[in-house]
């Protein structure tokens, strides 16, 4: 018997037959409106990659509200993606949604700063401890203009990424670490400009690495998650950040802590919660209750030295930024989500979700003796196929076993649950519940038996 990962894997493609067929039977409305889709849109959905999901055509989603949805025919979710972040404290919450009804009659951009606006940045100086804030649409956006700024600032062209990351369609963060060499990944499409020659990659964990890499002195900032989320989870080291951190200042190379995803862990991110000092830190997908907005935040220290950079520069254009950014109708949305949702007491019911729920698959896998682990990272959860969590990203690629993702996931949603697509990431909003959480265990240790069984 072929054993994959710990399971039957003939089990596994019969399972993955059944609930395909299944999920074709159950969906006829979403099936007839991905076939119209078909004839308007490249690849029949609006985003080329909605259609790399485990389903045989896109779910149409009708409509959610905190963590649950409901698909065009009719069926309920609930739901465990939450939209892979962007909608990580539940759908439409309520302070969200009175606000933008109040901007709703009040107007939406004009190419001015809105009173929320200065309120907002105020707040977010308060709970990350930067002092100086910029905005941006999404998370790629604000990454974009930080590397901008940085490498204006210092005067380097270099930047230096972790092997396996992915900080959204940045161009520069797509070199990957092959037998040691830095190659740009095969997949970016039409990329003409070859960006090994300021893209530095090593890997996550490795002290040495980072040393060498910025012993020339002429890397002008690390771009990081302060974990990585992308590749499946890589928890840093116990003192890696505190050592890395001490070689980047000693190379005079800028740390930018990307917690778009991270900030799952607490109010303040993973970083003002385990002591890393980041010169530049980038918000995004969720900040704004799922409405576009990101923002990014400078020390005073490198505030100053990126407005002597714009000073010097000559007028004009300088690359950064877009005419809808900082809009009032996202700035509006971003208070009250500040203000009203990414509470102190949120966070406290999403960690204690998120922690009854790694308990209960740690206990699931240990019940059937599968070669899988669990890390947890404040609300966001993720199980990985091998016995031992990774320390880097080769490590992470390697446990990434999509065809067996694929069937998992739909044999969750057939039954009511969403989960992240390509990776097995589950994170809890505030309004997920015990029940949500019991019930998915429920269904994934009927998987498991599934797909276990000899
Ligand atoms: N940074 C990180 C760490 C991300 O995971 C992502 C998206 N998954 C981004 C940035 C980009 O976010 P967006 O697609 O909203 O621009």
């Amino acid at each position: 018997m072929a054993r994959r990962h710990g399971v039957d894997w003939r089990r596994a493609q019969a399972l993955a037959a059944e609930e395909q067929a299944q999920f074709v039977r159950n969906n006829p409305v979403s099936r007839a409106l991905a076939g119209r889709a078909a004839g308007h849109m490249l690849f029949g959905v609006p985003m080329h990659w909605m259609r790399d999901w485990s389903t045989p055509f896109a779910l149409t989603v009708r409509e959610a509200s905190g963590g649950r949805f409901s698909d065009a025919d009719g069926h309920e979710y609930s739901d465990f993606c939450l939209g892979d972040s962007g909608a990580m404290f539940g759908h439409a919450p309520a302070p969200v949604a009175r606000a933008i009804a109040h901007q709703a009659g009040r107007g939406y951009t004009a190419m001015l700063p809105s009173e929320d606006a200065v309120w907002v940045a105020a707040e977010l100086a308060r709970r990350f401890g930067l002092a100086y804030w910029q905005f941006a649409l999404s998370a790629s956006d604000a990454n974009r203009f930080v590397l901008r700024w940085l490498r204006a600032a210092t005067g380097r062209a270099a930047i230096l990424v972790f092997n396996g990351c992915y900080h959204g369609t940045v161009d520069d963060a797509f070199v990957d670490l092959v037998d040691g060499a830095a190659v740009q990944r095969g997949s970016l499409l039409g990329q003409v400009h070859a960006l090994t020659a300021h893209t530095r990659v090593v890997e996550f964990n490795d002290l040495a690495a980072l040393e060498a890499a910025l012993a020339g002195g002429d890397v002008a900032c690390v771009l990081a998650e302060p974990v990585m989320t992308n590749i499946g989870m890589v928890l840093p080291q116990a003192g890696y950040w505190r050592a890395a951190q001490q070689i980047m200042r000693r190379h005079g190379t800028l740390l930018v802590i990307d917690e778009t995803h991270t900030i799952s862990s607490g109010p303040g991110g993973y970083a003002r919660a385990h002591g890393i000092a980041p010169d530049a830190l980038v918000l995004g997908k969720p900040l704004g209750g799922g409405l576009p907005c990101a923002a990014y935040g400078f020390t005073a220290q490198l505030a100053r030295r990126v407005e002597r950079a714009k000073a010097g520069a000559p007028p004009g254009h300088s690359g950064i930024g877009t005419t809808l950014t900082a809009n009032m109708f996202t700035l509006a949305a971003l208070r009250a989500n500040l203000a009203e949702v990414m509470t102190d007491a949120a966070y406290a019911t999403m960690s204690a979700l998120a922690a009854r729920l790694a308990e209960g698959l740690r206990a699931l896998i240990a019940r059937h003796r599968l070669p899988w682990c669990v890390t947890q990272v404040g609300a966001r959860t993720e199980f990985q196929f091998a016995a031992a969590a990774p320390a880097n990203g080769s490590a992470a690629a390697a446990m990434l076993d999509p065809q067996l993702g694929r069937v998992i996931h739909l044999y969750l949603l057939n039954r009511g649950i969403l989960i992240t697509p390509f990776h097995n990431m589950l994170l809890v909003c505030p309004d997920t519940g015990t029940a949500a959480v019991d019930k998915l265990l429920r269904v994934l240790d009927d998987c498991a038996a599934a797909l276990v069984a000899a």
